[in-house]
């Protein structure tokens, strides 16, 4: 397994895989890794000739008073977890490499940049787009995979990519959970024991809510909502920042809820921000 620290290297490396006519998978991460990033990379090692999996806390996707000093780091456990699996590269840059001084360029995202994740942390979906736009240039993959888990960071990076014109595939693999529901995440680390037991309430939110839309007893979107924010309201260490349910492809609030559609929330469990979905389609 290489591992690659600067941009130039990287795509030295990945031009070479093309001209030889080897597919490209590619894996953006912020490191930290858990099970769910290790379902997507493997997904990537199944479906592609190479896996590149790049590790790079992204300051600018991080507001000013966010963790991005303090986000959890385990660089040997990462790669040895990405050894194991196969995967061929590594890329790795710091920030000097990828913001060097005087940096300016970034890429905004309007819209849907704007709402849900977007409306409690502005910029935050400018600094992923920005990041991932220089990721591609860099890595040139043919296929990039992203977790649902990030629901709304799914649709940004869809957009974008047919927005502008970005000849690479997006394919979104499924969360990974918990035994208790609760979605693998590196931030689940700044909870403590109290925390990471009441933080189980996000999971069992969502599937109250699809069950609620499944059932077909609720169709008003502000009835159901009320009763999911009931449910998470009921656990003394969780406080709402926002549930929604929404159109799949363009996150558009709909007064009565059609399939498919995503529930959606972020709650903090403590100090800490946690988010999560769930997707509702008729059988
Ligand atoms: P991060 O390191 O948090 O930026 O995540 C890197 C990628 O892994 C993103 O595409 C995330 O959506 C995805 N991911 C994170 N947690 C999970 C999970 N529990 N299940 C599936 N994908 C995940």
């Amino acid at each position: 397994m290489q591992v690659i620290t600067t941009g130039k290297e990287m795509q030295a490396f990945s031009r070479k895989i093309r001209t030889e006519g080897k597919s490209i998978g590619f894996v953006p991460t912020m490191g930290a890794l858990h099970e769910g990033h290790l379902s997507i990379v493997s997904r990537s090692v199944e479906e592609n000739d190479i896996t590149l999996v790049s590790i790079f806390i992204n300051p600018t996707q991080f507001g000013p008073n966010e963790d991005f000093n303090k986000y959890p780091k385990d660089h040997k456990g990462d790669m040895e977890k990405l050894l194991s699996l196969n995967v061929d590269a590594v890329f790795l840059p710091d920030v000097a490499e990828m913001y060097p001084q005087g940096y300016s360029t970034f890429v905004y995202v309007g819209g849907i940049g704007g709402i849900l994740c977007g409306a409690s942390r502005p910029d935050h979906f400018n600094g992923v787009a920005t990041v991932v736009t220089k990721l591609f240039n860099t890595v040139m993959p043919d296929r990039a995979y992203f977790g649902q888990k990030d629901y709304q960071q799914t649709v940004v990076i869809s957009k974008m990519v047919r927005e502008l014109c970005f000849d690479i595939d997006i394919v979104v693999c499924p969360v990974v959970r918990e035994a208790d529901g609760l979605a693998m995440s590196s931030r689940n680390a700044y909870l403590n024991e109290e925390e990471r037991k009441a933080a189980s309430i996000l999971s069992k939110a969502l599937e109250y809510g699809k069950e609620l839309i499944m059932s077909g007893r609720e169709q008003q979107t502000s009835l159901i909502k009320s009763k999911i924010t009931a449910l998470i309201q009921s656990e003394p260490l969780a406080s709402i920042d926002y549930v929604e349910i929404v159109g799949p492809q363009y996150l558009e609030v709909v007064k009565e809820v059609k399939t498919p559609a995503v529930i959606v929330l972020a709650v903090k469990i403590g100090n800490t921000r946690l988010i999560d979905n769930i997707i509702v389609e008729s059988n």
